[in-house]
């Protein structure tokens, strides 16, 4: 058996470590986290690498995604993966097609597209100690004995549950669906919600629509997106010293973790930063008063998703927008009605109503250890240990999995951080030969009691608004702690957290029980 090198033998079998075998891994999901899997576990040397894609291409969110305005709040120097900083971005928050580009870029030169089985969803996936069964759309079976989920984390849409959204008759669809067959030009359009999707998209068309309707159920917090673009100079600067572009990732990353991070999880002085930028922010860009008193959350700024842009305000402000404050009681179909009997008659209808942000993995069917079913142990209300693993359910790890730190940070990072800790759980089955590890029930409670003390202390919890953050236990399902805090335990696992399963036949726990 290798203990201490990954050259292992070609071809997975039960009890890889065992054997000195590669373990045969199967990705579900090739967008950021997908392609950061597999980078990163073939540089540690696990090779025998599955990834399964529902659609045709790699991105995830940034191939789903195509809604004019699309861009990513994140600075792009930060939002970029640590093997392949990119000294060409063109903008200092770059736009969504260059970020799929890059995406694509990514895992053709790193070799991930390769191993990628396209328009093949994961449908079922079932525990058979110590293995994994996958059955995929086409029906096909596989054994692996590791699976990631890297599904991403807001990838279902969310459909508002609105009387006659249906018996609409002109064009209507989904944020996450944009119809590009659609013209817009010069025509009645309305959107329904006002979050950073429905900001950017306002933003971006309200100019040449003939009138632009924004039906807001509730008003959002904003804070100017300092864009830039960068000179041709600047990007030659970055090829030619690698060191610069290392210094700008890092110089983004601890800004943000350590003023925005720490805003949002009880800094009441960096939050009284944030609040001020933003009421300053809607002072000078909107005169009218009314529109102003609209526009005015009556809740704590960064409770919600804080919304990064400098578009939303002007375009409100054009003479062919509307903003509509009336609740909506029914979608007929010429148009929407509203609580003062108004009826908007619209030509295209844009859902910008969010996503359903308990789904993860689902609607996958995961079965784990003595037929326990992951949506049924959810309930709703997902949970995880450390965000990646769950009681129960050995072997199986999640990236951008539930109670993650989300909120305005990269993404990139914290699934970069969090491969770095299924990789040292699989070095630990490596070198002591296990079969299976899986968190520790006791592990986990404790874990999340932890996590569900320190809530209240968060804006999202006391700012005094609703957000998808908030799941069906009615706690916002994100890291409740500073995220540096997160980032650096994804460095330092602490295995008495986890059943280290010598013989799963047996059902040994070698290190402790459940
Ligand atoms: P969202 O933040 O969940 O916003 C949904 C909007 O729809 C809200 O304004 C909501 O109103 C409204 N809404 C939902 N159902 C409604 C109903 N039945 N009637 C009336 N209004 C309704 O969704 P999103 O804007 O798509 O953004 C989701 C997340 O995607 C963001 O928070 C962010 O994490 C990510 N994102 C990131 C970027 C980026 O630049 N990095 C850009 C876009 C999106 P209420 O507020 O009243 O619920």
């Amino acid at each position: 058996m290798n203990m201490h090198t990954n050259e292992f033998a070609s071809g997975g079998s039960n009890g890889w470590a065992k054997a000195g075998t590669q373990p045969r891994i199967a990705v579900v999901g090739a967008g950021m986290s997908g392609i950061a899997a597999v980078v990163k576990l073939r540089e540690a040397g696990y090779t025998d690498l599955t990834v399964y894609e529902k659609s045709d291409k790699v991105g995830g969110t940034w191939r789903e995604n195509q809604y004019p305005g699309l861009s990513c709040d994140v600075p792009s120097r930060w939002y970029s993966f640590t093997f392949n900083l990119n000294p060409d971005w063109s903008h200092r928050f770059s736009y969504g097609p260059e970020i799929q580009a890059y995406m694509e870029e990514t895992a053709e030169k790193f070799g991930v597209t390769k191993v990628v089985k396209f328009n093949t969803p994961v449908t079922d996936l079932t525990y058979e100690g110590p293995q994994w069964k996958l059955t995929d759309g086409n029906g096909d079976v596989e054994h692996y004995d590791v699976v990631i989920s890297a599904t991403g984390v807001l990838h279902k849409p969310s459909f508002p549950a609105i009387e006659g959204l249906d018996s609409f008759e002109g064009d209507m669809f989904h944020t996450a669906r944009w119809d590009h067959s659609v013209k817009l030009e010069g025509r009645k359009v309305g959107i329904i919600g006002t979050g950073s999707t429905a900001a950017q998209i306002i933003g971006a068309i309200t100019h040449k629509v003939g009138t632009m309707n924004v039906f807001q159920r509730t008003p959002q917090w904003m804070i100017p997106l300092p864009q830039k673009e960068y000179a041709s100079g600047w990007k030659w600067l970055m090829r030619k010293f690698p060191a610069l572009q290392k210094a700008s990732f890092n110089f983004y990353y601890k800004t943000m973790v350590k003023n925005f991070g720490a805003a949002t999880t009880g800094d009441q002085e960096k939050l009284a930063d944030v609040q001020k930028a933003c009421t300053e922010h809607l002072e000078e860009a909107i005169a009218d008063p009314v529109l102003r008193a609209k526009l005015t959350p009556s809740y704590q700024a960064a409770c919600k998703r804080l919304i990064f842009c400098s578009e939303f305000y002007p375009a409100i402000s054009r003479d062919n927008a509307n903003l509509i404050t009336d609740g909506i009681t029914r979608i007929t179909p010429k148009g929407i009605e509203t609580e003062d009997g108004k009826l908007h008659e619209l030509d295209v209808l844009i859902l910008a109503t969010g996503f359903d942000a308990s789904a993860f993995i689902l609607p996958t069917k995961v079965t784990g250890e003595n037929g326990q079913d992951l949506g049924e142990s959810w309930d709703g209300s997902p949970r995880a240990h450390r965000a990646v693993g769950m009681p129960g359910f050995p072997n199986f790890w999640m990236l951008e999995g539930p109670t993650g730190p989300v909120g305005n940070l990269s993404l990139i990072t914290i699934s970069e951080r969090q491969v770095d800790y299924v990789i040292s759980m699989l070095n630990k089955m490596r070198d002591e030969g296990l079969e299976a590890i899986a968190p520790k029930q006791t592990s986990f409670d404790a874990y999340n009691k932890s996590m569900a003390e320190r809530a209240p202390q968060t804006v999202w919890a006391s700012g005094g608004c609703d957000s998808w953050y908030f799941d069906k236990s009615g706690t916002p399902n994100l890291y409740p702690f500073p995220p540096q805090q997160y980032l650096e335990d994804m460095h330092n696992p602490d295995f008495s957290e986890f059943r280290l399963i010598a013989d799963v036949k047996e059902g040994d726990a070698v290190s402790g029980a459940a």
